[in-house]
């Protein structure tokens, strides 16, 4: 039996007409790309604000977001000298809030440069640029020859070339593609090639049902000559995890008590949810609950049964101890406070449906 290939070989170059592909490609970007906000009147400051919003989020979701973003944050010399917690709060609800403080971050590096980077390495010095933002930055903003991998790009030319070898994780499926990403990439317009090469898999090569028909890569593509787009690329299946959790429901004279998470969490650093039952031992707690919640992270799911709760009378106020990381949120500070997207919504919900 012969053996199967370690999928860490460098891929072959796509096949013969590369330059055909590459035109194809652009001009349909030219003529069918998604007007966003971003694209029009492009600057260095909003191709970087883009690149970091739309991280793990959909185009739809940012668009919001950018918006808002752009009237308070105009320039990255406004951003920069804006306060952590300012930034964090417009950054609520859109998820993954270290990129907020790494954007933040980057805007205090770059202020302070005597020019901006030009080049994809120099992108990778500065704060949360990693391969594919900087590569996205440098070749849409200066034109620099650097091409982009993510899952977009990666669906397309695993379907491009019918490639069928499974890959443990979409990290190793990046640097399979990266040669061919490199060896497709139109040099003379790396930029518009980069962001069509992203938008053909958002929008026309997409995972569920990709719209070959229309496509303008169709004629050279293998997976749709051999029918076999829907299956590929072939990714190991992750494990999800399951977390389950008791959040509590505790009001005093019309305020909500509520957990600012540590400075030094992994996620949602110092933003504030409702208690989890473990961190209130001493809560007398309704067995029934008030609502029941889920979210999906990554591939971890979590279910949250919020309960409404007392505590004791003679149980001092939790929340004077400064390490417990408790506080209570009346209405007014509530709105001040930056709260995880979930939970924000979740406690509005329940404060319309369980008035005091
Ligand atoms: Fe994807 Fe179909 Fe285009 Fe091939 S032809 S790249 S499978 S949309």
């Amino acid at each position: 039996m012969p053996k199967t290939p370690p999928n860490t070989t460098p891929q072959r170059t796509p096949p013969a007409p590369a330059p055909a592909q590459r035109a194809a490609l652009l001009a349909w970007y030219r003529a069918h790309r998604r007007r966003l906000p971003w694209r029009e009147a492009p600057s260095l400051y909003k191709t970087v604000v883009s690149e970091f919003m739309l991280q793990q989020t959909q185009v739809e979701t940012v668009l919001h977001y950018f918006a808002r973003w752009l009237k308070k944050f105009p320039d990255f010399a406004a951003l920069a000298a804006a306060r952590e917690a300012e930034v964090v709060k417009l950054w609520e609800g859109l998820g993954y809030y270290r990129r907020a403080r790494l954007l933040h971050a980057l805007a205090r590096e770059f202020v302070r440069l005597p020019a901006p980077p030009r080049t994809a390495e120099a992108w990778r010095e500065l704060p949360g640029v990693g391969p594919y933002t900087a590569a996205a930055i440098s070749s849409i903003a200066f034109g620099a020859p650097a091409a982009v991998v993510d899952g977009n790009v990666v669906r397309v030319l695993a379907r491009l070339l019918g490639e069928r070898r499974q890959f443990k994780d979409g990290s190793a499926a990046v640097k399979f593609f990266t040669p061919a990403a490199d060896a497709l990439l139109d040099a003379t317009n790396p930029g518009d090639h980069n962001q069509a090469m992203m938008e053909l898999g958002a929008t026309v090569c997409t995972r569920r049902h990709p719209l070959c028909t229309v496509c303008p890569l169709v004629t050279w593509c293998v997976a749709a000559a051999r029918g076999e787009a829907d299956d590929l690329p072939r990714l190991a299946a992750k494990k999800t995890t399951r977390t389950e959790l008791v959040r509590l429901w505790i009001e005093r004279d019309g305020a909500l008590l509520l957990h600012r998470r540590p400075a030094s969490s992994r996620r949602l650093a110092k933003l504030c949810e409702l208690p989890d039952a473990a961190s209130l031992p001493a809560a007398k707690i309704e067995k029934k609950p008030l609502a029941v919640k889920r979210r999906t992270i990554a591939n971890q799911l979590f279910i949250e049964s919020i309960h409404r709760a007392t505590l004791p009378a003679n149980l001092p106020d939790p929340a004077k101890d400064a390490s417990s990381g408790l506080l209570w949120a009346t209405p007014a500070r509530h709105a001040r406070l930056t709260l995880s997207g979930p939970h924000r919504q979740w406690v509005e919900e329940l404060r319309k449906m369980n008035p005091e």
